[in-house]
């Protein structure tokens, strides 16, 4: 048994969470995580909940997979590390690497290895630059991403991103990054239909790119579906739109897939579900279902043969770029899901089951918006609903309501974020049917609590 408020005590004294008030931290203690089990994980005083998120959008296979400790310790027991750069390499890198060209779409060839996805986005924005640097075109070095995207917490990753409440923080972004609107239909969709909005979200690209000035822009980077920002799923025009500006001005294309791959939308990877063809992928998380940490970036030919044939040494990586460790926990969990089709069965059985059962939770008065997409969804709390979903109305903020809901969500089994007034979720890709029928029973369950709480 644990001593959870020893633990609470040390861990407020110590440890600086990640996006955490820490005096806020102190004064109500975290929650102790301890163990895990498929769909499930266990805190310190013995609650078993039922963890919607995977974690952080991570754990895809699920919990308490002996089969990738086991290949996790077997390599660490041959040889726990060695590095890649110069002219070394390691066998489980170099089968991952193989293994993920064969998963991806055809024009990837080469993968580039990082601790993590905001280290994918640092490489992506150096690997871009230096292409065109390469190619003469010193001045093509800005890159267009957009408002509320999530690329990470590093300096570039941050910047990257688009949420403003990490720009402030630190003086950011850096030159050279700039911002366009997102395909929220709700948020600017007003008077047009998904698709209309599609076309005319993409088209704040063109406006951007005509702005900066064609032969500035290196590249356009992406989330297919956006995951920190409240999981906006965008309407089917945007991407292929998106895709035609890039080629028509040269500008490459990234999909930041460290959320959207590995089989979260039904797909390897979401570029495909949307029908794009980037440049550069980035992943993480689900490539070891987050067991081990790793990332990277899919580096496609229009970049790899510019790189490799033109470029010499790349003075750029990180100790842990390939480490074997991590590349055989990727390995086992590649091999998992291929055996376990788990990227089949969520674009054909549960994803399809999931959009169902939780469209079903628009009819509660709380509920605005419901969507999913593979295995992500999301719904808006409102304070009155419209016939029309632009006409709903709000909460006030202050009344955080999102926080409420996910706080009765936790208290009765189940972990839900809470992104304003936004719920999401994002289960490993295990869930069945009847566990999906149970999370959907449990959302609405909590809903109700949550209505009773701020009905007028
Ligand atoms: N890109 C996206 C789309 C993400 O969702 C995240 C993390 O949530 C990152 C990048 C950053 O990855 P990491 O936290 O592994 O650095």
């Amino acid at each position: 048994l644990f001593d959870t408020a020893a633990i609470q005590q040390m861990d407020t004294a110590h440890y600086m969470h990640p996006f955490t008030d820490t005096k806020a931290l102190g004064e109500q203690g975290a929650r102790v995580m301890v163990r895990g089990e498929g769909i499930y994980v266990w805190d310190s005083q013995g609650k078993k909940v039922l963890d919607g998120m995977s974690g952080l959008w991570c754990v895809n296979v699920g919990y308490g997979r002996t089969s990738i400790s086991e290949a996790v310790y077997r390599q660490m027991e041959t040889l726990p590390f060695y590095n890649s750069f110069f002219n070394t390499t390691n066998l489980p890198a170099v089968q991952l690497a193989t293994k993920l060209c064969e998963i991806s779409p055809p024009q990837f060839k080469h993968v580039f290895f990082t601790g993590s996805g905001s280290e994918g986005n640092d490489t992506n924005l150096r690997m871009v630059r230096r292409y065109w640097d390469l190619l003469g075109y010193k001045e093509r070095h800005t890159i267009i991403s957009r408002h509320n995207a999530y690329h990470g917490s590093t300096v570039a990753g941050a910047s990257l991103g688009g949420m403003s409440g990490m720009h402030e923080q630190g003086g950011l972004p850096i030159p050279g990054i700039v911002h366009i609107g997102q395909p929220n239909y709700l948020e600017s969709g007003r008077g047009m239909t998904e698709q209309e909005f599609g076309i005319k979200a993409a088209s704040w690209l063109e406006e951007k790119i005509l702005e900066v000035g064609p032969e500035k822009v290196a590249a356009f980077i992406g989330e297919p579906v956006q995951g920190a920002g409240g999981v906006i799923i965008p309407p089917a025009s945007y991407w292929p739109e998106i895709q035609r500006i890039c080629d028509k001005y040269g500008v490459l294309l990234i999909a930041d897939e460290v959320i959207c791959g590995f089989g979260r939308l039904g797909k390897w990877f979401a570029s495909e579900l949307f029908g794009i063809k980037p440049d550069l992928i980035t992943f993480a998380k689900g490539v070891t279902s987050g067991y081990v940490p790793l990332g990277g970036v899919l580096v496609g030919d229009r970049v790899a043969d510019v790189l490799i044939e033109k470029g010499g040494d790349f003075n750029h990586g990180f100790t842990y770029s390939g480490h074997p460790v991590a590349c055989a926990a990727a390995l086992e969990n590649i091999r998992i899901i291929e055996e376990e089709k788990l990227v089949e069965r969520v674009a054909n059985d549960t994803g399809p089951y999931l959009k169902q059962r939780f469209a079903t939770l628009a009819d509660h008065p709380l509920v605005g918006f419901a969507d999913s997409c593979g295995f992500v969804a999301g719904l808006n709390l409102v304070r009155s609903k419209a016939a029309v979903v632009h006409d709903n109305v709000e909460f006030d903020p202050a009344l955080a309501v999102g926080m409420i809901c996910r706080g009765y969500m936790f208290n009765n089994g189940m972990i839900m974020r809470a992104v304003g007034d936004r719920m999401i979720i994002a289960p490993p890709l295990v869930m069945t049917r009847a566990q999906i029928d149970e999370m959907v029973a449990l959302i609405r369950h909590c809903l109700d609590l949550t209505y009773a709480d701020v009905k007028e």
